[in-house]
């Protein structure tokens, strides 16, 4: 068998001394999949299937977050108890998934399975002088994230709020305080702790299910760009201060938004284009070549003609794979996409070269 062929991400090799241990942050179940979700668990496929077939072991995780306030609402509005709901809506996103050829992840862990473990790291945290109680909640103490994250206080500020943080909440000592566990509203599940009833908070969840999955470190960290600030720089300092492991994250992979229109796409906007309505007017293989023929980490705009082109490139490389070609220009394929996945480029190759490199480029993309 070959040696391990070394992955570049971020410009930067990924030193791999086991598996590759890849978490995605999944999504909230409360309602359907659009292409931002789309694009960043494409990715996080592709990134896998590369690997494989570049002879690594891979492990991918990837949450559901089932505990969550907006899931509540939704599940309240729908007169469903939670868990049912998000069991409903976690059956949808599955379909979607699949309808997409998004392998299933090999570890799937819930949040209301792993509130045990949240309370252990909120008590951790305390212990460590990290984090403090107050009236209920346990707060984890965030002002550190910033510098850490290069982002000034006025921007840290304004994406914890747009992320729902309550930054007037009284029992904060400082704004950028992020709850481990928030202390029961009465309305939400709700489950036992030192601290009396509760639930956990956002990033501590992901912090807990990272802890669980994997142990005090993860090789590649992804999830939407947008989620840098606050959730993945609070989640990865919650961790390092638990279990002095530095870094949490070996590299991150940030997959970069989708905007529509000049905004970004994002449930919360209703500014939406939905995977289940791309994939009635278009092959599946053509949506995630339309995903995957750029730079992974740079924003962009959905655009319906661009995507009509990639069912034009799509068709050009099934025609590039059934003629004879330059076999050598495989290795080449290859390299370029373990070289930051550079899909743009290998596509270039495979399509100039034909043949093998178009048929390999075929199977580990996952278009065939
Ligand atoms: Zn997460």
């Amino acid at each position: 068998m070959l040696p391990p062929a070394p992955v570049v991400l971020n410009g930067a090799p990924v030193a791999l001394v086991g598996p590759v241990r890849i978490y995605v942050c999944g999504v909230t179940p409360y309602g359907v999949t659009h292409l931002g979700h789309a694009a960043t668990f494409v990715w996080v496929d592709a990134l896998a299937r590369i690997l494989r077939h570049a002879h690594l072991e891979v492990e991918v995780t990837r949450n559901v977050t089932d505990v969550d306030d907006v899931l509540t609402k939704a599940a309240q509005t729908a007169n469903t108890p939670y868990d049912e709901y998000a069991a409903m809506q976690q059956y949808r996103f599955d379909h979607d998934m699949a309808a997409l050829g998004v392998r299933r992840p090999d570890h799937e862990p819930r949040a209301h399975r792993h509130i045990g473990e949240v309370v252990r790291l909120a008590q951790g945290l305390i212990d460590s002088g990290h984090a403090y109680e107050a009236n209920g909640s346990v707060y984890f103490i965030g002002r550190g994230c910033l510098e850490h994250s290069g982002v000034t206080q006025e921007q840290g500020l304004q994406l914890c709020e747009e992320f729902g943080e309550d930054l007037d909440d009284p029992h904060k000592r400082d704004r950028l305080d992020t709850p481990v566990w928030r202390a029961s509203s009465g309305a939400d599940p709700a489950w036992p702790s030192p601290w009396g009833m509760g639930r956990p908070g956002w990033h501590a969840e992901c912090a807990a299910m990272v802890l669980h999955s994997f142990g005090s470190s993860v090789d590649i960290h992804a999830g939407g760009k947008d989620l840098a600030f606050p959730h993945h720089a609070f989640e990865s300092a919650q961790a390092e201060a638990f279990t002095g492991v530095t870094p949490f994250a070996r590299s991150w992979m940030h997959v970069g938004t989708v905007g529509i229109d000049g905004a970004k796409m994002a449930k919360s906007t209703g500014n939406l284009v939905l995977t289940d309505d791309l994939l009635t007017e278009h092959r599946p293989a053509a949506i995630r070549l339309y995903l995957l023929d750029r730079r992974w980490s740079q924003d962009w705009e959905y655009e319906p003609r661009a995507l009509v082109a990639a069912e034009g490139r799509l068709d050009a490389l099934y025609a590039a794979a059934g003629r004879r070609g330059n076999d050598a220009a495989q290795v080449h394929v290859m390299q370029s996409l373990l070289n930051d996945l550079d899909v743009p480029r290998a596509l270039d190759i495979a399509l100039e070269e034909g043949g093998r490199a178009a048929r390999d480029l075929t199977h580990v993309l996952g278009l065939g």
